[in-house]
């Protein structure tokens, strides 16, 4: 702005400078300056003019008698005159009208002839003959008159001297007023010029103002809009500023809640490196501890082992069903379940069997004797017995098979007895009458998953068949494989001790779900192939196969074998006294095969446990397909079904004398299939 005001202040100073400039000329060191010093001496000499106006008759009189000097200046009167007006113009009032006075009072001396004056002059009468004067001297006073005239005469000559002083100073000053006037002519061009400058300076300093005028309109506009923009912004501020404390109390607040959180954090931090250590600690402890754990996990499969082995390799349970709704009670004292040797919180081991001698009873007319047949086995269950009890006894044997070491779980008995309802279960979905092939899955999947705790991982393959007259079937068959081609038992590969049944299914499971559907299934294929004539299940063998793989990725540690649970076909035997018809032939070949197979099984066990070199695996199908899981390394359970009915009591004595056999055996110390 102080630039823009400045050529404006600089025009507003050339217009002021206009007068001052108009001004300075009076300032000017003119004549009239010395004029003024001069009015003394000029009043002075006007002096004795004005006197000289009163007698101004008598100096006409002088002017008739004597000519005047010339004229002081040779210019024209008007001339002078008007020089004269000039310089009063410009010497001021004060100096020009003294001036004036000097030229018109000395205009008369020169020019004035005697008879002009005669006639104009009214207050001034000339000294004309005739007129007469009052105090005038008598016209005889000659004397007089000449000593007045004497008297005149020399104060017109002081006077005449004066005036030509005077004259020569009024030269003087008229030269002096002319060398002025000279002066003031180029002072006035030079004015002149100046004026011009000025004014054109003037001019286009008007324009200038114009410009700037417009200019100042135009930033008036824009300061207008400045205004209003600052308004807005001012506007703007406030809310910004509102907005600035609002966030400097949110800053605050979060400068606060910063604070705590760091707090929070540095504690945390202090409490993470803490668990950070103590999880370091636990870590190496864990690590001991699974260590320790491992050495403990081999340590209980050792002593398992160790203890099942004092249990014996082979162990035989005799289970007596109840008797069922409609079947005839038997006699008191029939079957007695004698306490084991700490009293009756013993679980019982022996039982007794009376049985009636018929023959010698009839012979004598006396009441017929009993006979009295004890049993003792490594565990005995009474007819009340529930499912879960006997499968507690077996629970430690099935986890055996996790420890690498391959089961066999008979059941065997005449048909009735019990054996599918111990095996598989009762009828029905009641979980309390479940058999042992389900809960031994599912204590082995449970098992298993603690194991994974430990770093072993279990896989689990099922098979199911059946082996009927020496021929093997797939109990697991769906759509058309059923009765598709004759399933026969192979070694997995050659040179591989491991068999399987060709034409069967094995399928991996891994929940009890999965058991249940694959028992359901063998039990529809089971239904299929029976006739009216032939329960065939009761005269075939089921042989439900597990193949257990366990590995330890951590310690390159594995360990497989197969859990078999077989539900033998029924022991009891044909009256081959009896006449026997095309259907019976038919059973009796059943039979004989049965009984061929389950004398086998005797018969290998017994080789077994006499450590013959020669064991007929061979000379059966059910033996041929369990070598693996029978003999030295592998543990076998045997449960011996009895009926508690009277007149099961021959085939009961046969079926407890063979288990009696059995659990006289004594295979070799059983090894873990460990690689
Ligand atoms: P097997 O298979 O030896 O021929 P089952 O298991 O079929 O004999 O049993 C014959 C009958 O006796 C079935 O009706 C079965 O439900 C019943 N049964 C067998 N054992 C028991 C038991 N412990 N408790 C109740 N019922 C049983
Ligand atoms: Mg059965």
């Amino acid at each position: 702005m102080r630039s823009v005001r400045s050529p404006l202040l600089g025009v507003k100073g050339n217009i002021e400078l206009k007068t001052p400039l108009l001004k300075a000329s009076s300032r000017l060191p003119l004549p009239g300056s010395r004029l003024k010093r001069g009015p003394e001496p000029m009043e002075n000499a006007l002096e004795p003019v004005k006197k000289r106006t009163r007698v101004q008759g008598a100096a006409t009189k002088m002017n008739i008698s004597r000519p005047r000097a010339p004229p002081l200046s040779t210019a024209p009167p008007q001339q002078g005159q008007a020089a004269a007006q000039k310089v009063a113009k410009r010497t001021g009032p004060r100096c020009s009208t003294a001036f004036a006075t000097v030229l018109k009072n000395q205009k008369p001396v020169p020019a004035v002839p005697a008879v002009p004056a005669q006639k104009s002059g009214t207050s001034a009468a000339p000294p004309v003959a005739g007129v007469k004067k009052p105090g005038k001297r008598p016209a005889w006073d000659l004397k007089g008159q000449l000593c007045d005239l004497n008297v005149e005469l020399k104060r017109c000559r002081e006077k005449t001297q004066t005036l030509g002083q005077e004259n020569q100073q009024l030269r003087d000053q008229l030269k002096e007023a002319q060398q002025e006037a000279k002066t003031l002519g180029t002072e006035r061009s030079t004015l002149k010029e100046e004026l011009a400058r000025v004014q054109a300076q003037a001019e286009q300093s008007q324009q200038e103002l114009g410009s700037l005028s417009a200019h100042v309109l135009e930033l008036k506009e824009r300061l207008g809009t400045q205004e209003g923009l600052v308004q807005v912004l001012q506007k703007e501020q406030l809310e910004l500023q509102e907005e600035r404390k609002a966030l400097a109390t949110r800053v605050e607040e979060q400068e606060r809640r910063l604070q705590t959180s760091e707090a929070a954090l540095s504690s945390s931090q202090a409490e993470v490196a803490f668990l950070q250590q103590e999880t370091a600690a636990q870590a190496t402890l864990l690590a001991e501890r699974g260590d320790r754990l491992h050495g403990l996990e081999m340590e209980r499969r050792r002593l398992h082992n160790q203890l099942q082995e004092l249990k014996g390799n082979i162990r035989v349970f005799c289970r007596v069903r109840p008797v069922l709704s409609g079947e005839p009670s038997p006699s008191p004292g029939f079957l007695l379940f004698p306490p084991g040797p700490a009293g009756p919180s013993d679980p019982p081991t022996r039982l007794s069997l009376s049985r009636s001698d018929d023959r010698r009873g009839t012979l004598s007319g006396a009441p017929a004797p009993t006979t009295r047949h004890d049993f003792s086995f490594d565990r005995v269950f009474p007819p009340g017995s529930r499912q879960d009890e006997v499968f507690e006894e077996i629970s430690m044997l099935v986890q055996s098979a996790l420890d690498g070491y391959p089961v066999c779980i008979f059941a065997y008995g005449q048909t009735g007895s019990g054996k599918t309802f111990t095996m598989e279960g009762g009828p029905g979905e009641d979980p309390q009458l479940e058999g042992l092939i389900p809960r031994a899955m599912r204590h082995l999947f449970s098992v298993a998953q603690e194991l994974s705790g430990q770093g072993w991982t279990y896989s689990f393959v099922a098979s199911y068949v059946e082996i009927y007259n020496e021929t093997v079937r797939d109990l697991l068959a769906t759509g058309t494989r059923k009765g598709q081609g004759a399933c026969e038992i192979r070694r997995a590969g050659p040179g591989s001790e491991e068999l399987t049944v060709t034409n069967a299914r094995y399928v991996p499971v891994s929940c009890e779900k999965e058991v249940e559907t694959l028992l359901h299934l063998a039990r529809q294929n089971r239904a299929v192939a029976q006739t009216a004539q032939n329960e065939r299940s009761s005269r075939s063998h089921s042989v439900f196969q597990l193949q257990i793989s366990g590995e330890h990725a951590a310690r390159g540690l594995q360990c497989g074998a197969p859990l078999n649970l077989v539900d033998l076909a029924g022991s009891e035997r044909l009256d081959s006294g009896l006449a026997l018809g095309p259907g019976e032939r038919d059973r009796l070949r059943e039979t004989q095969a049965i009984n061929s197979s389950l004398s086998t099984l005797g018969l290998v066990i017994m080789a077994l446990s006499n450590k013959e070199s020669h064991v007929p695996y061979r000379n059966s199908k059910l033996t041929y397909l369990l070598q693996n899981s029978l003999g030295g390394s592998a543990k076998m359970l045997m449960f011996v079904n009895i009926s508690p009915l009277e007149e099961n009591v021959s085939e009961s004595l046969n079926s407890l004398r063979f288990a009696s056999k059995v659990n006289q055996c004594v295979i070799g110390t059983a090894q873990a299939n460990k690689k």
